[in-house]
C-alpha cells in the first residue's frame, strides 16, 4: 500500500534511483529515511559499490552526531537494495534518475525506464541544466516525467526543485512534491527554463562579479571580500567558482546563452574563458582564482577576515545625512550610535562631513556621495564616493571610491566615520552600485524578470537562494530592505552610464516602483 510507512498517501513504496554518483547516492539515502524499499542502480559496478559505501557512510555519520539511533539506522539500511539490472525497477512508483548530464543518455535511459516500469510509476531527472520536455519528449508516456532537483550535497540541503515539462501532469507533480517532502524538504515550484528557479536567479552572482573584475572596479579578493563583510555571504563568488569548477561554471554560462538566444545577462565572461584554457580550474586542479596546495584547510587560500573596528569616536561632531532613501535613515542611526550629532536634510552650517544620499545640491563642508543613481566621475568628482547596502548593521565594510579631484580631507572624514561605525574600508574602482550594489541589485533584477514572466512564485525564489545556496536573504527580502527606488536607481545609472543592455530594468520593477511598492512583493 502507497504511503505505509509515513501516512503519506502520495509517497510510493518503492522508490528507485538510477546513478550512484555523487548526487545518487544522497538522494538513496533520503529516500530510505524517508521509509521507502530503495534500489539503487548504476551502470557501473564499482560505482555502485562506491555509492552504496557513500550511503551508508551517510548514514553511520548521522548515528554518530547522534541524529539518528542505530537501531533506527539499521532499519534505513535494511531498506536499501543495490541492483544491477534495470529490470528489477519494474515495482518502483518513482524512479529518480542521477545518470550523467548527456542529454542523448538521459533520453534512452528514459526509454529504457519506460519499458521497464508501470504506466503509472513517475520519472523523474535530477538534471541541473537539460530541458525535462526535452528528456520527456523522447519517452513514451511524457507526463509522467518530472524534474526533480536536489543540491549538493544531497542529504544535507535542505531544498528540492519540482520542475514541470510541457507534458508533466499534475498527479506526476505531487508525487515529486510528496518524496521531496517526505524527505524533509522545502519544495518548490520550478518552470523549465535555463537554471530553473534557483540556479537561474543566483546567475548574476558570478557573472557580475566577472564583469566587475573585467572592468577592473576592484580585484578578485577585494570582491569576494566585499560580498563576504559587506553583503554577508559566506563565500564570495570567486572562491564559489573555484569551488564548483571555472570549467563547470563556464559551461552553464554558455548553455544559458544558448539557450536563451543570447540573453545579454547572460554572456559568458571572456576573462573566465581564459582562466579555463589555461587550465585553471579551481580546486580540483590546484589553481583557480586562488592557488590550493594539498592539504590545505579551507580558509588557508586567503587570509581571514579582519574583526571589524570598535564603534565609537564620534565626539559630537556634526554630520549631515541627506535622502530619505532607507540606508539614509539606517546611516543616520548607525552615526548616532558612533556619538556624531546627526542633522538630517540640507541646508547646515559647514558640518564635519555631509553624507549626500539624494544627489541634492553641493553645500559647505567635506562631502561624500552615495553612489547609488550615479558614478562619482559623472556627479560631483570634487567629493568622495561610497555605497553600501542595507541592512547596514551586520556590514563590516564600507565600499569607498575617489577621483583625482577628490578633497583629501572629504577621503578622510570619511575613512574615520566608517570606522567610527564598525566598519573597514575598500577603497574600490568608480562605478554606479560600486561592487555590492551592482551584484545585489543584478540578483533583484534577475528574479524580477523571473517571477514576471511567471516562472516562479516570491517565496519560492526567497527560500530557493536562502535554503539551496546559503544566500543570507533572498532577492525579494533584499528588495523590500533596500527599497526599489534604491535598487532600480543602481541598475537604470549603470544601464546609462555603460550603455549595456544586460542593465535594464525588469518590468515588473518598474511597475511595483509606479505603484509605491517597497519591494518585488509584499
Ligand atoms: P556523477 O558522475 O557523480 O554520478 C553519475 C553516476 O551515474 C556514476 O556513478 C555513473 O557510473 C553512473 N552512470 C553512468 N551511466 C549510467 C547509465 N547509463 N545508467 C545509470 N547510471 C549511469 O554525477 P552527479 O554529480 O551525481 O550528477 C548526476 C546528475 O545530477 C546530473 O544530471 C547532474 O547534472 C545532476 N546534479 C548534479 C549536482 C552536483 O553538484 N554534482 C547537483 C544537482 C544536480
Amino acid at each position: 500500500m502507497p504511503g505505509a510507512s509515513t501516512g503519506n498517501p502520495l509517497l510510493p513504496e518503492v522508490i528507485g534511483v538510477v546513478g550512484a554518483g555523487t548526487m545518487g547516492a544522497g538522494i538513496a539515502q533520503l529516500a530510505a529515511q524517508a521509509g521507502a524499499r530503495t534500489l539503487l542502480y548504476d551502470a557501473v559496478p564499482e560505482g555502485l559499490a562506491r555509492g552504496i559505501e557513500k550511503l551508508e557512510a551517510g548514514i553511520g555519520h548521522l548515528v554518530q552526531r547522534g541524529k539518528l539511533q542505530k537501531a533506527e539506522a539499521d532499519a534505513v539500511l535494511a531498506r536499501v537494495t543495490a541492483i544491477s539490472e534495470l529490470s528489477e525497477l519494474a515495482g518502483c512508483g518513482i524512479v529518480i534518475e542521477a545518470a550523467p548530464e548527456r542529454i542523448e543518455l538521459k533520453r534512452e535511459l528514459f526509454g529504457e525506464l519506460a519499458q521497464v516500469v508501470d504506466a503509472g510509476c513517475v520519472l523523474a531527472t535530477n538534471t541541473s541544466s537539460l530541458s525535462v520536455t526535452e528528456i520527456a519528449a523522447g519517452t513514451p508516456g511524457p507526463e509522467r516525467v518530472v524534474g526533480l532537483h536536489f543540491f549538493n550535497p544531497a542529504p544535507m540541503m535542505r531544498l528540492v526543485e519540482v520542475v514541470a515539462g510541457a507534458d508533466s501532469s499534475p498527479e506526476a507533480l505531487s508525487v515529486a512534491r510528496a518524496v521531496g517532502e517526505a524527505m524533509g524538504k522545502r519544495v518548490i515550484e520550478a518552470a523549465d527554463v535555463a537554471g530553473f528557479l534557483v540556479n537561474r536567479c543566483a546567475r548574476p552572482f558570478s557573472l557580475i562579479s566577472l564583469r566587475l573584475l573585467t572592468e577592473r572596479v576592484a580585484d578578485f579578493q577585494q570582491i569576494d571580500r566585499v560580498v563576504r563583510m559587506e553583503g554577508g555571504f559566506r563565500m564570495g563568488p570567486f572562491e564559489l567558482q573555484d569551488l564548483v569548477g571555472l570549467d563547470t561554471n563556464h559551461v552553464v554560462a554558455e548553455a544559458f546563452q544558448r539557450q536563451s538566444y543570447g540573453e545579454p545577462r547572460y554572456q559568458p565572461s571572456p576573462l573566465q574563458a581564459r582562466m579555463v584554457a589555461a587550465g585553471r580550474l579551481g580546486r580540483k586542479t590546484g589553481r583557480g582564482w586562488y592557488s590550493y596546495e594539498k592539504g590545505m584547510r579551507p580558509e588557508e587560500y586567503r587570509p581571514l577576515d579582519p574583526d571589524p573596528p570598535s564603534r565609537g569616536g564620534g565626539f559630537g561632531r556634526v554630520v549631515v545625512v541627506v535622502g530619505e532613501l532607507p540606508v539614509a535613515g539606517e546611516l543616520a542611526a548607525a552615526a548616532e550610535r558612533a556619538g556624531f550629532e546627526v542633522r538630517r536634510g540640507p541646508g547646515h552650517d559647514a558640518p564635519w562631513l555631509t553624507l549626500d544620499c539624494a544627489g541634492a545640491e553641493p553645500g559647505p563642508g567635506p562631502r561624500a556621495r552615495l553612489l547609488h543613481d550615479t558614478s562619482l566621475h559623472r556627479s560631483e568628482p570634487g567629493a568622495v564616493g561610497f555605497h553600501l547596502l542595507p541592512p547596514i548593521s551586520a556590514a563590516r565594510v564600507v565600499e569607498i571610491t575617489r577621483t583625482p579631484a577628490t578633497d583629501e580631507l572629504a577621503l578622510e572624514h570619511l575613512r574615520e566615520f566608517a570606522e567610527a561605525t564598525g566598519c573597514h574600508v575598500e577603497m574600490v574602482g568608480d562605478a554606479p552600485g560600486l561592487v555590492l550594489g551592482r551584484i545585489v541589485c543584478q540578483l533583484i533584477n534577475e528574479a524580477g524578470f523571473l517571477i514576471g514572466e511567471g516562472n516562479g512564485a516570491p517565496e519560492d525564489v526567497d527560500a530557493g537562494l536562502e535554503l539551496g545556496l546559503s544566500h543570507p536573504r533572498g532577492p525579494v527580502a533584499w528588495s523590500r530592505q533596500i527599497g526599489l527606488d534604491h535598487v532600480v536607481s543602481v541598475l537604470d545609472a549603470l544601464h546609462r552610464e555603460l550603455g549595456e543592455e544586460r542593465y535594464r530594468v525588469a518590468p515588473l520593477l518598474r511597475r511595483r516602483l509606479a505603484l509605491g511598492a517597497v519591494g518585488l512583493a509584499d
